[in-house]
């Protein structure tokens, strides 16, 4: 089968985002982009815990299902466009994670209530998409332009995240992230005014991220 390698991480994330709680039942979604540039998606409303390989739907830029034995993901165009607006994105996690999904509901982006926010956004915070209807032309259009150029993470309201980034397995470490902020800020609201950190905060920690595990010394 093509792309094997690339199919058995994103249905190892699968299963431990399905593994998690961050995704209950079969919500969310997760995809990478392949070296011809087509995108390999889960399957629409399957188990993670079923998930196999051999599951996954290959779909080009356009939504276009090239190949795969069930039906792909309801949220192909967020993923699709997506990877047509960010040329450096190879992999995207949707998910319904609880607290994240709260403040999308409450209608709340996320400052920069703690240093690791840094590591979602260059700006210090985690936008919100409108809402729209899942798996519309239209939501995708807001998800696309929430993120922008820049962002790695945005909330969508009444409905859950998106984390971005080189491959799935990345932009699943970026899911876990946005989920601790989220409850960080959730939990810091309900008990007093978090102190939110400024931007200058945010580039000094992004330029050490940035630097991390590269620091080997000849
Ligand atoms: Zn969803």
């Amino acid at each position: 089968m093509k792309y094997q390698e690339l199919r058995e991480e994103v249905t190892r994330i699968s299963r431990r985002m399905g593994d998690s709680g961050l995704v209950r039942t079969t919500a969310g979604n997760v995809s990478a982009r392949t070296p011809d540039g087509d995108v390999l998606i889960t399957p629409s409303g399957l188990p993670y815990e079923d998930l196999e390989a051999g599951d996954l739907a290959l779909v080009d830029l356009d939504g276009n299902l090239l190949e795969g034995p069930l039906e792909p993901s309801t949220e192909v165009p967020m993923h699709t466009g997506i990877y047509r607006q960010r040329p450096g994105v190879g992999g995207i996690v949707h998910t319904h994670a609880p607290y994240s999904t709260a403040l999308a509901c409450l209608g709340l982006e996320i400052p920069a209530v703690h240093y690791m926010l840094a590591a979602l956004s260059e700006e210090g915070r985690v936008p919100l998409a409108p809402y729209a209807t899942y798996g519309t032309e239209e939501l995708a259009g807001y998800a696309s332009e929430t993120l922008g150029g820049t962002h790695s993470a945005c909330l969508l309201q009444n409905h859950g995240t998106i984390t971005v980034a080189e491959t799935a397995t990345k932009a699943y470490s970026l899911t876990e992230i946005l989920e601790e902020m989220a409850e960080l800020y959730y939990r810091t609201r309900l008990a007093g005014d978090p102190i939110i950190l400024g931007p200058d905060r945010i580039a000094e920690t992004r330029a050490k991220i940035a630097g991390y595990g590269q620091a080997k010394r000849s």
